[in-house]
């Protein structure tokens, strides 16, 4: 007989149970339940990941059976019908069981009833295990890895306590491996791992995210101290640490990140972390570099921000769109192409020009189905300017996490089939910053969507340090020159000579040259005496919507020739 509210008694005695059962693996979590008063209490982290009411319940069985998929929760319910009518000793089973973002992870239940000495169903305690939900620890440091930390993180935003995140690595590991051995490289890691823990997160959190990146969350340090344990923690591995008898050096680099605001979720927060990481590996040698601009208030917009953004490409896209900026053959001045630019609007930070957002999500995995949608848009938009205009050319531009998935090539393939588009007409742009995928990789996907007629431009060329060694490496149709070398043009020898190397290398490699950023008849009629193939700038048209482009087009019969 169910009673009616548990006495204090009882739920003491229900609280140390409870404790001694909870010592567990950290993907399976306990229940109790005082049958007497149908009284529960569920571990901490089931109740937070899948959004339970509260850790103590009243008829918990039927709360969690609201979570329970449909097709599951008949065996469910008459599996705990027969454990509290006494008929059953225990269950056992799998089902589906949903989480607050509508996905549904598998979970196994085992139960058992344990009896007061009458022999009367006094407890029925178990375990439930999260086949989906994967282990949280990393198993060569033993600290938490990034699902831990991606849980602490969610908890953390969710509670509203203030943290510093920090993220830390080991610069060259790869190198390290290579050299040492990946016995080194991991004792490394595991040296590495332990001494921040013990320097730093002794009042937080110590994770290993992946590779040779680690994460610290603090509730208590504020970002100077923080900031001042890095520069300990520097000279100490500077120094070089003892491996087998050899002294490793090793160069670190970190980023902080302060949250005090919590309209945000863990990963738009990540994202932040992680550009102030890469910014102090590839800009600052391992300076830390803090997630912020010297107005906190910024940067919390600025976070903000990027939360709607993620928030847009969850609904449907809603507030992302694509301008056009037309292409010109050097020579005819005829409109040939356009180039696809993305934009975000929404009414409270109004347009949001890609500079702004792009690299900031880039590496989100939310990006790719953002690039998906772009490629696809673009595609049905040339189709309309291509009514005009049949040979138009689509240029899409391409972010390396987009080239980094496996699919990647297939996503293509099937998008242009989708739109029963003429893949000739496609053109493909990747900036330098692909040279940190894998080499090989990016070949592969290059050769096999050339093969199929889909054309490549590097972008930006000349202005990261391996454009050239990308060229010789990779099949382009087109090299694409910055503004910021033409832009004197019309007064700077230096430059006219620079663009001349430029056309003569992208010559060596029968790649074409176009030319970005032509804003007078002057630097026009300069830079076409270099044999370059196409154009594109604000002398011929800034970017527009597809309407205005197609307008365009229409009254100028088949050009854009005239300047506006
Ligand atoms: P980008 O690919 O080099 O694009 C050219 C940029 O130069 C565009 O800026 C364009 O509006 C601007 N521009 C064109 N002509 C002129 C000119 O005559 N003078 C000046 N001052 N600027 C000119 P926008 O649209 O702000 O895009 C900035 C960058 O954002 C792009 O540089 C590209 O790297 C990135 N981006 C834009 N759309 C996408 C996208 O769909 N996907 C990805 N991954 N990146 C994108
Ligand atoms: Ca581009
Ligand atoms: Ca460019």
């Amino acid at each position: 007989m169910v009673e009616n509210r548990i006495t204090e008694d009882a739920k003491k005695r229900l609280d140390s149970l409870f404790e001694s059962y909870s010592i567990i693996a950290d993907d399976t979590f306990v229940f109790i339940c005082d049958m007497k008063y149908d009284f529960s209490r569920w571990s901490k982290n089931l109740v937070e990941s899948f959004g339970l009411p509260s850790e103590y319940m009243y008829g918990a069985g039927d709360i969690w059976e609201g979570y329970i998929h449909e097709d599951d929760r008949q065996a469910y319910h008459e599996g705990m019908d027969a454990i509290f009518a006494g008929k059953q000793a225990g269950h056992d089973m799998q089902y589906r069981a949903k989480r607050p973002d509508g996905e549904y992870d598998i979970c196994t239940c085992r139960g058992t009833v344990l009896k007061d000495e009458l022999g009367i169903p006094e407890y029925f305690c178990g375990s439930i295990r999260n086949h989906s939900q994967r282990s949280q620890i990393d198993t060569l440091t033993g600290l938490r890895n990034q699902y831990g930390f991606f849980s602490d993180l969610q908890s953390y935003i969710r509670n509203k306590t203030p943290i510093r995140i920090g993220m830390a690595g080991i610069g060259k590991l790869t190198e390290i491996n290579e050299v040492y051995g990946y016995h080194a490289g991991n004792q490394i890691l595991q040296v590495f791992g332990r001494f921040l823990m013990d320097n730093v997160a002794n009042r937080g959190g110590t994770y290993r995210l992946d590779g040779s990146r680690f994460a610290i969350i603090s509730t208590v340090q504020s970002e100077e101290e923080l900031s001042q344990s890095y520069e300990e923690i520097r000279a100490y591995f500077r120094k070089g640490i003892n491996i087998d008898g050899l002294d490793i050096i090793l160069e670190l680099n970190a980023g902080i990140l302060s949250l005090d605001e919590f309209n945000v979720d863990d990963q738009t927060v990540y994202s932040c972390l992680n550009f102030a990481y890469q910014d102090s590996k590839s800009n600052k040698h391992g300076d830390l570099v803090a997630f912020r601009t010297e107005l906190t208030n910024e940067s919390r917009k600025k976070i903000e921000m990027l939360h709607a953004i993620r928030a847009s490409i969850t609904k449907g896209f809603k507030g992302f769109y694509l301008l056009y900026q037309p292409v010109v053959d050097a020579d005819t001045e005829k409109v040939i192409g356009a180039e696809a630019l993305l934009r975000w609007k929404n009414d409270e930070y109004g347009v949001v020009p890609p500079d702004m957002f792009i690299p900031f999500i880039e590496a989100d995995p939310l990006f790719p189905e953002l690039g998906e949608w772009i490629i696809k848009t673009a595609l049905d938009d040339a189709r309309k300017i291509q009514t005009y205009l049949p040979d138009l050319k689509i240029n899409v531009n391409l972010s390396y996490a987009q080239l980094e998935r496996s699919d990647f090539a297939d996503v293509v393939w099937d998008t242009i089939e989708k739109a029963d588009y003429d893949p000739k007409n496609m053109c493909l742009e990747i900036t330098e910053r692909c040279r940190l995928l894998d080499m090989d990789l990016l070949r592969n996907v290059i050769v096999t969507l050339r093969a199929g007629g889909v054309r490549f431009a590097l972008d930006d060329f000349g202005t990261g340090y391996s454009s050239i060694g990308l060229i010789k490496d990779l099949p382009f149709d087109t090299i694409k020159i910055d503004r910021s070398f033409v832009q004197h043009i019309e007064q700077d020898e230096k430059e006219k000579r620079l663009l001349n190397k430029f056309t003569e290398m992208a010559g060596i490699f029968g790649a074409d040259v176009c030319v970005e950023g032509i804003e007078t008849s002057g630097m026009r009629d300069i830079i076409r005496t270099y044999g370059v193939h196409s154009f594109q700038g604000y002398f011929y048209s800034k970017p527009l919507p597809i309407d205005e482009f197609i307008d365009k087009v229409k009254s100028g019969a088949d050009c854009l020739a005239k300047p506006i």
